[in-house]
């Protein structure tokens, strides 16, 4: 249903989308981080694209999905500095580990990559819900999308159901008080910010549901 097509049309998205946000998510993380997630993230999906055309031209397979995705993952972990490079990639690795080999990609095992990469996030990073986190998109999202799908949702619905749960998110951590990662320092004066990583999450899983659109 979904094959390697969508999966490297969404990283080519996602990419897209990064650069194209990349001064509003610094601005975002200038407000209670460091000012470097849009720039951090830019520089990863730049990367990741190089080692997608790289082993596309190498590689005597088609890549299948979950190896475009652990590609992505092994790329971001090694190009991208800070808390978000680790933690993305992870997810990506991940989601990527989920499908394994399988060269088309059903709904129930994309809600299980999904949930792997979430696993994964919170293994590593130790956030919970409401901590104001990219938990706090991926979560909800990938609630959202595994109750569509169980449901019986088309591809498109459960897309849908996957970036608006993951916007809604983000939007949702302006009032909370961060508990992890670099805008914890600031305690309470975390307050009324969005998350950068929210954010960006909410624009890679967006660019998952317009990458299976197209
Ligand atoms: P750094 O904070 O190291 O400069 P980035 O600015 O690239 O890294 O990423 C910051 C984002 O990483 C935060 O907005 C938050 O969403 C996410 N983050 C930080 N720590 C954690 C954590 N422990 N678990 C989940 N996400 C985290
Ligand atoms: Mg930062
Ligand atoms: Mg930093």
């Amino acid at each position: 249903m979904m094959d390697a097509a969508v999966f490297r049309a969404w990283i080519v998205s996602a990419a897209a989308v990064v650069e194209a946000n990349r001064d509003h998510l610094t601005q975002l993380d200038a407000a209670i981080g460091d000012a470097d997630h849009g720039t951090n993230l830019a520089r990863g999906f730049t990367a990741v694209l190089g080692a997608l055309d790289a082993a596309g031209v190498s590689a005597a397979e088609p890549m299948v999905p979950g190896a475009i995705l652990t590609l992505t993952g092994n790329t971001l972990i090694s190009k991208v500095g800070g808390a978000s490079g680790p933690l993305y990639g992870t997810a990506f690795r991940r989601a990527g580990k989920a499908l394994g080999d399988a060269a088309d990609v059903e709904l129930p095992a994309l809600a299980a990559a999904l949930e792997a990469a979430l696993a994964g996030v919170q293994q590593l990073g130790a956030a919970r819900e409401g901590d104001k986190t990219m938990v706090d998109a991926l979560a909800p999202a990938t609630r959202a999308f595994g109750k569509a799908v169980a449901e019986g949702a088309s591809a498109t619905d459960a897309l849908g159901a996957l970036a608006e749960a993951a916007e809604a998110g983000a939007q949702a951590t302006i009032p909370m008080q961060a508990l992890k990662g670099r805008a914890s320092y600031l305690g309470p004066r975390s307050v009324g910010h969005e998350d950068p990583g929210a954010v960006s999450t909410a624009l890679i899983l967006g660019a998952l549901r317009d990458a299976a659109r197209a």
